[in-house]
């Protein structure tokens, strides 16, 4: 049941989330409440750049995908782990510049930046901008000749490989919004435009398969997808890509039986290929950039609920509802992700009870999670969701005027609040 490191039971039979208890984490800064263990997210990051360094001579970056989970702390953290960030929007940007986030190691995605977008990057330099489309590369190459700077950019490019299929598969995957695609030529076209552009500095080129990829080989064969484009570019255009981004997307273990690899896994067999090719060919050895973001905060993050009611239908199902839902996790009600889930109460005894953990929000969709067994849910109980550290509470919503829970961290068996819980105040500041 325990499907991360951070998490286990105390002499009360109480779940713990890094040494503390998760109940009397509930009595303190009440529920909803998501908890995050600082450790396992350092120790994550560590994981990563350590394989960088071990397998790919540190010839590479690791940054971190922000939008998994984005506030003031985590950018603090991730200065201090070494690691750059990615950011996507504006929003992300200033929070991590508010911190004092060194620019040059902030990278700035999107499919659809604006012009304010790109300018607040470019007033702020930000080390570099993966641009998009034809139209977001003449609008920076402009912002940049009127600022007189040069802008660092890499392509976002789409190798045309589906890694969610069971057999991972090339296909003519070029329908999606993000970048350029290399089977129309319009990768190519898009390089021959950029060395063009006065004010343009083409560092790589970038790609990101998807998202909870449990296998190694789509991530290597992406790899020498994106190498035989570079060396297109370098016969045809005389030109080295010195930089080869290959994105985030590494599974994590949701569920006791999810088969996450080791970081290293990754980073080994991805080294290994594009070393092979850089000498078959005779070409320099790129710099290597990967973006994790799920694999950085996921396995860190627990949230607590009180249950409020146990439903019972006979014949059909058991409601157990919860004080949170849609709001603080859309996750189950977008794409029915599964987690792990227990009461907190008696987290050393077995699941007895099928159940469906529904959510307080006026939606039937609001579900946490269905089919799954707790012990002996009632009224009163405090209900753990384990792995929601990426894409909860940076995915909440204040719909039905509900607060956002607060985000707790936990340090050597001590905890701090990093966001605070949102208020009804706060929930009608804006309204005139
Ligand atoms: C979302 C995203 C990531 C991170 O994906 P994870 O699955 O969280 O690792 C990395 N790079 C880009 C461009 C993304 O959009």
């Amino acid at each position: 049941m325990f499907v991360s490191s951070n998490l286990s039971t105390n002499e009360k039979g109480h779940l713990t989330i890094g040494g503390v208890d998760a109940l009397s984490l509930a009595k303190e800064y009440g529920t909803p409440l998501y908890v995050m263990d600082e450790d396992t997210i350092r120790n994550a990051c560590r994981d990563f750049v350590r394989s960088m360094n071990e397998y790919y001579d540190g010839n590479g970056m690791v940054t971190y995908a922000s939008k998994a989970f984005s506030c003031k702390e985590i950018y603090r953290i991730m200065m201090e782990e070494n690691m750059g960030v990615d950011v996507v929007s504006g929003g992300e940007l200033y929070t991590a510049l508010s911190v004092g986030f060194p620019a040059e190691k902030i990278h700035f995605h999107g499919n659809n930046k604006t012009y304010e977008e790109l300018n607040l990057a470019m007033k702020n330099d930000v080390g570099e901008i993966i641009v998009d489309n034809l139209e977001e590369l003449n609008t920076l190459d402009e912002i940049a000749g009127e600022m007189g700077k040069k802008a660092n950019i890499m392509f976002r490019i789409k190798p045309g490989v589906d890694a969610h299929t069971h057999d991972f598969v090339q296909t003519g995957k070029i329908d999606s919004k993000f970048g350029f695609a290399i089977e129309t030529g319009e990768a190519f076209e898009a390089v021959e435009e950029a060395l063009k552009k006065e004010n343009i500095i083409l560092k790589g080129l970038h790609c990101h398969i998807g998202s909870q990829i449990l296998d190694v080989d789509p991530f290597v064969f992406t790899a020498e997808v994106m190498f035989r484009l570079m060396l297109k570019i370098r016969d045809e255009l005389k030109f080295i890509v010195s930089e080869l981004n290959l994105g985030g997307g590494f599974g994590i273990k949701y569920l006791p039986e999810d088969d996450a690899k080791d970081y290293d896994t990754f980073m080994k067999s991805v080294s290994a290929k594009v070393k092979e090719l850089c000498k078959e060919n005779d070409y320099p050895v790129p710099f290597i950039v990967i973006e994790p973001g799920r694999a950085i905060v996921a396995n860190s993050g627990t949230t607590l609920y009180t249950v409020g009611s146990v439903k019972n239908i006979p014949n059909i199902k058991t409601y157990v509802s919860v004080n949170g839902g849609m709001t603080d996790n859309p996750r189950y009600a977008l794409y029915q992700s599964p987690y792990t889930v227990a009461i907190a109460d008696r987290a050393d005894k077995d699941g007895d009870t099928l159940v469906t953990v529904a959510g307080r929000n006026c939606e039937s969709g609001d579900i946490i999670q269905e089919n799954v067994y707790l012990n002996s849910p009632k009224a009163g109980d405090t209900l753990a969701v384990f792995c929601t550290g990426a894409y909860n509470y940076s995915m909440a919503s204040n719909y039905n005027r509900v607060p956002r829970p607060p985000v707790v961290m936990i340090k050597d068996g001590k905890s701090r609040v990093i966001v605070k819980r949102e208020t009804y105040e706060d929930i009608i500041k804006n309204d005139i």
